[in-house]
Order: C-alpha cells, then sequence, then structure tokens
C-alpha cells in the first residue's frame, strides 16, 4: 500500500483517538467517524469524573478473557512503558494513588481534551454527527452512514462495547465485526450492581458500610473483596461489587452464585470478641451491636434471626448465637440478576482474541480490518485498566497501520 492511503477509525473514544492520534504519518489520512458531537464523552464520565486512565499494576490478573493466554503476550512492562509515553507526548503530568494513575488536575476532561487537540495537532479528520450502520469490502471498504458512503483501505472497529450506551457505545461493532465472520462471545455487563430478591432488601437499602465479600460459586470460593459495599432497595453496589461482578454474572446461568458478606472484618475471633464485650458492658444485644455496626443492619439480623432485641447476648441459646454470627460475618447475599447496561461500566464477553492477530490487533478472516478496545473479549477491573486496555489496542493498531506504508 502506498502514498494517499486511506485510514477510517470508527469511533473517537478512547481507543479509536489514540489509534487516529500514533496512526498518523504524512503520507495517509487518518478520519475518526463519531456518532456524537464530541469524541471521547465516555472518557468524560470515567473514574466520576476524574479519569482513573491507567494502573501501575499493569498485570492479566486484573483482566477477565476466555483467552487470558493471548492477552499475556501484550499486558507487559515494554507495552506499559509505550502507553505513559504516549500520555507523556501529549502533556498529560500524572498523579498517581495506590497505583490509580489521574490526571494531575483531577479532571477527565483533561484527557479528552488533550486527545481532541492532539488528534487535530497531527491532523487527523474528525467527523462528529456521523452514525455508522454497515460496512461491506469489495477491493475497499464502504462504510455506510446517515451522511452518505465513505471510501477506505483500512478501516479500524474503535466502537466500544453496550456498556453505558448514552455515551454513544451501543454495541453495532459486534454486528459489523459478524459480518466479516467474527464470533461474538456474548456480551453482558460488567462493573455493575448485583440484584436479589429477598425481602429484607427494603430495609437494608441506603447502608453503606465497610465489609469483605467472598464471591461463592456453587460452593466454591473464588473471589474476594474488601471496602466498602452500598446495600439498595434491589441489591448490593459500591467498587468491591462491581469488582466481583464479571465472574459473578457469567456465571449466573449455570452455576449457584452468591455472596457472602463480613460485615465485620476487621475482627478476627468474632465470638470471642462478642463474648468480651458482653462481659465488660452492662447492654442489651441491640445496643451491644450498635457500637460495631450500622443500627439499620444489627436490626434487620436480629430480625431475620428473630432474636429478642432485649436478651443480653450471653442469654441467647446456642443456635442464637450461630444463626448471629453467620450473618455478622457471613450473610449470605444469593445473586439472582444484575443491572443492565445502563448502569454498566463495560461489558465482558465480545470478539475473541484468538480472532485477531494480537501484537496488531488486525482482523485474522479480513486484511486491513482492526479490531480494537472494548469491543474485544476482554474486560478489568476498577482501577484503570479498562482504559488502559483501551490505550494498549489503539497504539498497538497504530503501529502495525503506519508499518503498512513507511
Ligand atoms: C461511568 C463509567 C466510568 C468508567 N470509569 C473508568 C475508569 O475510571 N477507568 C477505566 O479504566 N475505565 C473506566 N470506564 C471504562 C472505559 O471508559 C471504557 O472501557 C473505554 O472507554 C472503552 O474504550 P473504547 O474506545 O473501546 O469505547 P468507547 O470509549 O465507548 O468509545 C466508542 C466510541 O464509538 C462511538 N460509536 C459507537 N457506535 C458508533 C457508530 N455506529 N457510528 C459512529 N460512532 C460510533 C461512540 O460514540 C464512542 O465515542 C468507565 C466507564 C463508564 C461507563
Amino acid at each position: 500500500m502506498g502514498d494517499d492511503m486511506k485510514v477510517f477509525i470508527i469511533g473517537g473514544g478512547a481507543s479509536g483517538l489514540v489509534c487516529a492520534i500514533k496512526s498518523k504519518t504524512s503520507n495517509n489520512e487518518v478520519t475518526i467517524l463519531e456518532r456524537n458531537n464530541k469524541c471521547g464523552k465516555k472518557i468524560l464520565m470515567t473514574g466520576n469524573g476524574h479519569c482513573n486512565y491507567f494502573n501501575e499494576d499493569f498485570t492479566t490478573s486484573h483482566y477477565h478473557s476466555s483467552n487470558l493466554d493471548i492477552l499475556g503476550k501484550i499486558i507487559n512492562d515494554e507495552n506499559k512503558k509505550e502507553i505513559l509515553s504516549f500520555f507523556d507526548s501529549i502533556g498529560i503530568v500524572p498523579k498517581i494513588q495506590n497505583n490509580y494513575y489521574y490526571p494531575i488536575t483531577n479532571q477527565a476532561i483533561t484527557i479528552q481534551e488533550s486527545l481532541v487537540r492532539e488528534a487535530k495537532r497531527v491532523g487527523v479528520n474528525i467527523i462528529n454527527d456521523v452514525l455508522v450502520s454497515k460496512i461491506t469490502y469489495k477491493d475497499k471498504y464502504y462504510i455506510e452512514t446517515n451522511k452518505g458512503i465513505y471510501e477506505s483501505d483500512i478501516v479500524v472497529l474503535a466502537s466500544g462495547s453496550k456498556a453505558a450506551p448514552k455515551t454513544g457505545s451501543d454495541g453495532i461493532g459486534y454486528e459489523i465485526s459478524s459480518s466479516f465472520n467474527h464470533h461474538i462471545l456474548k456480551p453482558l455487563p460488567s462493573l455493575v450492581q448485583l440484584k436479589g430478591s429477598e425481602h429484607y432488601l427494603k430495609e437494608w437499602q441506603g447502608i453503606r458500610t465497610d465489609a469483605k465479600l467472598s464471591l461463592v460459586i456453587d460452593n466454591k470460593v473464588v473471589k474476594e473483596e474488601v471496602g466498602e459495599i452500598q446495600l439498595t432497595d434491589y441489591g448490593i453496589s459500591g467498587i468491591v461489587t462491581y469488582q466481583l461482578s464479571s465472574i459473578a454474572i457469567r456465571a449466573l446461568k449455570e452455576h449457584q452464585v452468591w455472596i457472602n458478606i463480613n460485615f465485620l472484618p476487621w475482627i478476627d475471633d468474632i465470638k470471642a470478641y462478642l463474648d468480651e464485650r458482653d462481659k465488660k458492658l452492662d447492654l442489651n444485644i441491640s445496643e451491644l451491636l450498635d457500637g460495631i455496626l450500622n443500627y439499620k443492619l444489627s436490626n434487620l439480623i436480629l430480625k431475620k434471626n428473630k432474636i429478642n432485641y432485649e436478651k443480653k447476648y450471653h442469654e441467647l441459646s446456642d443456635i442464637e448465637k450461630n444463626n448471629l454470627i453467620r450473618d455478622l460475618t457471613s450473610f449470605r447475599f444469593v445473586v439472582q440478576g444484575y443491572n443492565d447496561f445502563d448502569s454498566a461500566q463495560v461489558c465482558s464477553g465480545g470478539i475473541p482474541l484468538k480472532e485477531i492477530n494480537i501484537n496488531t490487533m488486525e482482523s485474522l478472516y479480513q486484511t486491513n480490518l482492526y479490531i480494537i478496545g472494548e469491543l474485544l473479549d476482554v474486560d478489568g477491573e476498577c482501577g484503570g485498566y479498562n482504559l488502559g486496555f483501551a490505550w494498549l489496542t489503539g497504539i498497538l493498531a497504530s503501529l502495525d497501520i503506519r508499518s503498512k506504508h513507511d
């Protein structure tokens, strides 16, 4: 391929912007087609408006994929340096807190604006308000949109997953990839709230408390998280919940899934602790718990186990004590469902990594078609991993695109 090669990038989100910037050379024409009136709308929402754009601990242990072994070929120190030097080159100064990278301004708009500014500076054409509906190939790519048909030599699919569709990503990339014979592992919401159906949910809504969550699938603990949990009228929320959601939701169809919640993770031996507290303080069981647990939660647990609030701890029967201790330290929340794509930060599933060249992001089924970002079957934990993957895949595709006419 020679001069004046045309590269069209479908979607001006995280992966598309980086890919466009790094693909642009003096002898190609790089165009982003973005359906929104500006690029990077989702970036503005990330990290609660602060944009947690990367994580120092860039390892596969923070990712889910059906092909984690393939992913392992690109999640490495060399690529970490590429990503960080890219952000340095566009003027981003990081603030690193517990391994989480934010822009020093603490504002997501710094990242979004810097990317758009850089894209314009290097000469990328950005066409906003254009909705891509279909792509066909016959010697060239024909990109069908609401503003007519664009022709291109190279197409990069960077249109995102189905998560948070109000930011523009509604899953069209899956349809386009399928039309080029790719398989799609069912996209499911991830980094999302989990739902239960127990009657007590109404009573615990509004509580925020520190807890340790153990995700149990078919009686086996598969993942644990410690941090603040938010209890809601439909179930559980908060980052600790999100971190378990990808595995929980994937397992839900065929397995029994529940979460054991330890509401007192800071106490090693709860039995001894309650015995001692009971001896030391002349309080009934409700008052005894109120000092260490949200009062709504202690009421709920006492009520659930039909324990008389007026009794002292040492007056409880062994069964009552066991039930109480079980619910304080291993409260079983049965996962019955999850919130939909509107509430999800990312999607699990997508185009399998084994169907692309992992070093270049080019489709193994279709020459000059690249697939990057969240469209792929990779989802990361909270902590900058999803943007990290978006930047990385954008960079890898761009290096290959450049090499095609260098
Ligand atoms: C609320 C929220 C908070 C998040 N916080 C973080 C965080 O702090 N750290 C982190 O690492 N990750 C975070 N994420 C996840 C992260 O934002 C995504 O993983 C990342 O943006 C995916 O990049 P992408 O390029 O694949 O897709 P996107 O960024 O979604 O970009 C896709 C683009 O394609 C455009 N598009 C889609 N369809 C079409 C079409 N038919 N025609 C034209 N254009 C189209 C869309 O409008 C969009 O601009 C968060 C996500 C959400 C929703």
